[in-house]
């Protein structure tokens, strides 16, 4: 959560207001069209095509005016057949049962692609936290793991931050939950500032594990950084990061936005300048620092929707899900997109992209940087040890790296898209665990 903007807009694009465009649905309708063209198991596809269990609770908050206003708090378990399960949690107006149960599915493949011992959950409350104060965020996220205190737990169910909740949030969610038991469980929740249990490189894990992802990628294409120009849309948590490695290793960062915009600068933008700028102004301009003063350098203030459809070599969309549509996904131009948001790029879309050429890293890989180090912050809870940084980066590097090389190799030997390579290794990986689980064997075999 690193901008202290006033307002949360949702996406202006024209899919938003039609009903028929359920995100759930839209999941499992691309669940389903991998699975038949891979050949896997029904029973698998039929385990995943609905949730273990989702949580929906009222939850009232006493706002600083003494009056009480009431919320919706999502929590959902999708699938524990490879450990606990575990995800994020969205403040967000957009929120919904759908939107947490498609997420909470995402989670369940991306713990598999990258072969770490967690099922799929993922949470939300229904709100613009813009609109309260410190202190009624804090109530507000006090009231939810009350509500959720007996579906979650170290061995159960882990939240993390997502959209619009950090660290600080999951600190107070934290203590909320070990007062109601009575003890110490700092694993109970990751992303946790660091005083509490935190992993030192948490913070910057969706985003290095992006980074990594990409500069495996770029290797095979034999592609030269300062030649290549990127656009990112999300300049939160994840976008961020993203973009201060890429611009490390010299790529052209051409394009960031926020919910308010985008600005364009085809020269590159310097990253360093525009994100001190927004910390302090909440917006994102085209800036360069000197000392404490910046300075305007010449760029364009573009929209939301234009940012997508920039002339450039990567998109990078990095804030929420249904942002390539049929409505816009043959005006994209960028040969190559990597979807650190989960979701962007609708089942439809999806379709188009492929026919049309595109290069899609799939969000269930890309983005798994984030709950990969999650992973590391549960088991350094677990056995009271924190690790160095340079340790955290170096097991992520590895877990990236080997899940894009898995990935990839299965992609280019079968001739198969990104998405359908993950999708095939991570439905092998959770249908051994079901197989492995059942009777089903025992019910075949004639004695
Ligand atoms: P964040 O709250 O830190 O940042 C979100 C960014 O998106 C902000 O810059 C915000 O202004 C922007 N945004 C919001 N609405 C927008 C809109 N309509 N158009 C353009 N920009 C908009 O969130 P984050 O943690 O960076 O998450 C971004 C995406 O990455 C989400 O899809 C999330 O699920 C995914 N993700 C995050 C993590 C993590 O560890 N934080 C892990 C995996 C996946």
């Amino acid at each position: 959560m690193t901008e202290p903007a006033t307002s949360v807009t949702a996406p202006s694009t024209e899919h938003r207001d039609d009903a028929s465009r359920d995100v759930f649905t839209d999941a499992l309708n691309r669940l389903r069209r991998i699975a038949r063209s891979a050949h896997i198991s029904p029973e698998v596809i039929e385990a995943l095509s609905r949730p273990s269990a989702t949580l929906v609770a009222t939850l009232p908050l006493r706002r600083d005016d003494g009056s009480t206003e009431y919320f919706t708090g999502v929590r959902c378990r999708y699938n524990d057949a490879l450990g606990p399960t575990k995800g994020g949690v969205r403040f967000h107006p957009n929120v919904s049962v759908s939107e947490v149960q498609a997420l909470a599915l995402w989670m369940t493949l991306k713990c598999a692609v990258v072969g770490i011992p967690f099922g799929g959950g993922k949470g939300g409350v229904i709100v613009n936290p813009r609109e309260l104060s410190r202190m009624e965020l804090e109530r507000l996220s006090r009231a939810y793991i009350r509500a959720m205190a007996d579906f979650i737990g170290p061995e159960r169910d882990i939240p993390a931050p997502d959209v619009y909740t950090d660290a600080r949030i999951m600190g107070w969610m934290a203590d909320e939950y070990q007062a109601i038991r009575r003890a110490k469980s700092p694993a109970v929740i990751t992303g946790k500032p660091l005083s509490l249990g935190g992993s030192l490189g948490r913070d910057e894990a969706t985003g290095r594990g992006a980074y990594l992802v990409l500069r495996e990628m770029a290797r095979k294409r034999r592609m030269k950084p300062s030649d290549t120009r990127v656009a990112i849309q999300g300049f939160g948590n994840a976008g961020y990061h993203v973009a201060t490695l890429l611009q490390g290793d010299g790529y052209r960062i051409v394009a960031v936005s926020d919910s308010r915009g985008a600005i364009y600068r085809p020269e590159g933008l310097d990253i360093d300048s525009v994100a001190r700028v927004k910390k302090e102004t909440g917006e994102v301009r085209g800036v360069h620092l000197s000392g404490d003063s910046y300075e305007f350098v010449d760029h364009q203030r573009i929209s939301n929707d234009e940012l997508l459809e920039l002339d450039v070599d990567i998109l990078l969309p990095a804030a929420l899900e249904s942002v390539i549509g049929p409505w816009n996904a043959e005006r994209i131009q960028a040969p190559i997109i990597a979807e650190l948001a989960n979701g962007p790029i609708d089942n439809e879309a999806d379709v188009i992209l492929d026919e049309a050429g595109k290069l899609i890293l799939p969000d269930i890989l890309v983005n798994a940087g984030g709950v990969t180090v999650s992973y590391f912050e549960w088991v350094q809870n677990r056995n009271g040890f924190a690790w160095p940084l340079e340790k955290v980066r170096a097991q992520l590097e590895e877990t990236m790296t080997s899940a894009f090389e898995r990935v990839w190799e299965l992609g280019t030997r079968e001739e198969i898209s990104m998405r359908s390579a993950a999708y095939i290794l991570a439905l092998q990986r959770i249908g051994g665990a079901i197989d492995a689980d059942g009777t089903r064997e025992y019910f075949q075999t004639p004695n």
